[in-house]
């Protein structure tokens, strides 16, 4: 048998996977807006600290070029103490694919004062790095 205390916390962590999982199916569904020659399908949404939603989607390019990355896009968008989601859909089925921003993204998003950046990992697990403290976690 679980304590109150425990069942508690299950409950909150069950809830804020929901939510979290909501937002990676809001950035998934943007994702399939676009048609173009993307490879991949990447989008990000950041709940700012005013309140206010704002989203960006990879854009399509020959060569590699971080600021058409989404959490690039999504950065300059960003105030300070905001939660970004990051969601990469794989064009082959439509599942999420592994979304972990890379260091320049991760350095904008800093510089913004962004406070923590969820990213999908498989249909079933994500991760959170904490830009404070750069603690990371895996959940499924
Ligand atoms: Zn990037």
């Amino acid at each position: 048998m679980f304590s109150f205390r425990h069942n508690n916390l299950l409950w909150y962590i069950l809830i804020m996977k929901r939510e979290i999982f909501n937002y990676f199916d809001i950035a998934g569904k943007l994702t399939m807006a676009k048609k173009d020659e993307r490879s991949f399908l990447l989008a990000s949404i950041a709940v700012r600290k005013d309140g206010a939603i704002v989203s960006a989607t990879n854009a399509a390019s020959k060569f590699p070029n971080r600021q058409l990355h989404s959490e690039y896009k999504v950065s300059k968008k960003c105030d300070v103490g905001s939660i970004v989601y990051v969601c990469r859909v794989r064009l082959l089925d439509g599942t999420f694919g592994m979304a972990r921003p890379c260091r320049s993204c991760m350095k904008c998003l800093i510089s913004r004062g962004v406070k923590k950046v969820y990213y999908t990992i498989d249909q079933n697990e994500f991760g959170v790095i904490n830009l404070d403290t750069m603690q990371e976690r895996k959940y499924q």
